[in-house]
């Protein structure tokens, strides 16, 4: 999968005029497919394996049998390899074909952004964004919120609806207090979370012993210990000696130690190691694509005369939401509105300023760019503006400017120009 890694982290090479950065976000894009193409690979591997074991088990003991007794062992013989040939076309035709399809739509809306031309590159990130939120519909629990935005925008190959489906299943059950999903998921990818350390399986049979505890069903709970719990004693021993004396307490015990095994508490836990577990699987990262992008949006944003009430600007989005207008509407009395509990002014209280080598000076009644096209004109007060704002002005009120601040009126043509050096 070379090649993906490389498309991933590659610059753009044809259109050099688009920022590296928006690749950077698109690993997760590209990796969860491809760890799914690799959960398929293994389930053929594992049938593979099992099946020509038991075909040569079958091959040694057909050259010691007689006529007949041959015949029904080659029958056999084919019937598994009637059944290996079933398994291997189910894993191929509903597991690895739709998959590698998924990989090489989402290749091709990747390599779409190679070939787009700056002006074109809000459509592609109105997609992007689009994706970002089903991402975070799902995460959030608003399935069918995000299954409605993805069929409405034709994205379904570009998120991971199904991947998510089958978290929701695992989530589902355990909110209903039963380890069995979850466990048979582990069990398929048994591998892969010793690989990646997780506690998630432990933690599921212990929830299960906890489970027999509490029903007082001690004879079993000593059994279930004995197959599922002591086999965890390399990474696990304290945890397990604590296990084992939890059967001689009954679970309105006042033992703390105790008590926090037998808390319900534990079961949204599980859920929180599970989905650690299932991102971390599926290379996803373990926070909503949308939090970091707009967490990387705000840092870039945020200054501090964000939070100055003299130095509103109303196309910033820090300053539009962590200040408001007053109701009449006034450019000089920007208050700071207590009733604003979201936006992303609010936000981005959360991130650190921006660090900025060079200034950009904006005009505080249009929030644009004051530069030599649209250069800052002073009032005899010092206060400046942009030419575009007040000349506008100036046209409305013949030829009389007021500054929004202090309200001092003045003519147009007394403003004096402002040379930034
Ligand atoms: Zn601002």
């Amino acid at each position: 999968m070379t090649s993906i890694m490389d498309i991933t982290t590659a610059k753009p090479t044809s259109n050099t005029k688009l920022p590296e950065g928006l690749y950077i976000f698109e690993q997760p894009f590209l990796r969860a497919p491809n760890e799914t193409v690799r959960r398929h690979f293994r389930a053929t591997q594992k049938h593979i394996e099992r099946d020509f074991t038991a075909l040569k088990t079958s091959t040694r003991e057909l050259s010691k049998k007689k006529n007949g007794d041959a015949v029904t062992v080659l029958d056999s013989m084919i019937a598994k390899v009637d059944m290996l040939q079933k398994k291997l076309v189910d894993v191929h035709e509903k597991g690895t074909s739709p998959t590698l399809a998924i990989m090489r739509k989402r290749l091709e809306h990747l390599d779409e952004l190679d070939k787009l031309e700056e002006t074109e590159l809000e459509g592609w990130t109105d997609v992007r964004l689009d994706r970002w939120l089903v991402d975070w519909s799902l995460r959030n629990g608003y399935h069918q919120t995000a299954k409605v935005v993805a069929e409405e925008r034709g994205i379904e190959d570009l998120v991971d609806l199904k991947l998510f489906a089958e978290i929701r299943r695992i989530e589902e059950a355990l909110g209903r207090k039963s380890c069995t999903e979850a466990l048979a998921w582990c069990s398929d990818n048994k591998n892969a979370l010793r690989k990646n350390k997780s506690p998630l399986e432990f933690e599921l049979r212990l929830q299960e012993y906890i489970e027999l505890a509490r029903a007082e069903k001690t004879n079993e709970a000593l059994v279930y210990w004995r197959k599922h719990l002591q086999l965890w004693q390399d990474t696990h021993l304290a945890q397990i000696q604590q296990a084992t004396g939890l059967i001689a307490f009954r679970p309105d015990t006042k033992c703390k130690s105790y008590q926090r095994l037998y808390s319900t508490a534990r079961w949204p836990r599980l859920i929180q190691t599970f989905n650690r577990a299932i991102y971390q699987l599926h290379s996803l990262p373990s926070s909503p694509l949308l939090h970091y992008a707009l967490s990387a949006g705000l840092t870039a944003l945020r200054v501090p005369a964000c939070y100055d009430k003299q130095c509103y600007n109303p196309d910033c989005p820090v300053c539009g939401t962590s200040m408001a207008r007053d109701g009449d509407g006034d450019m000089d009395v920007i208050m700071e509105r207590k009733d604003l509990n979201g936006g992303l002014g609010v936000l981005a209280r959360e991130v650190p300023f921006a660090h900025h080598a060079n200034s950009t000076i904006v005009c505080r009644i249009t929030g644009k760019i004051m530069n030599e096209d649209n250069p800052p004109l002073a009032f005899d007060n010092g206060n400046v503006y942009s030419t575009e704002a007040l000349e506008d002005m100036a046209n409305k009120n013949g030829g009389i400017v007021t500054c929004p601040r202090t309200k001092e009126e003045q003519e147009f043509i007394t403003l004096k120009k402002v040379f930034i050096s």
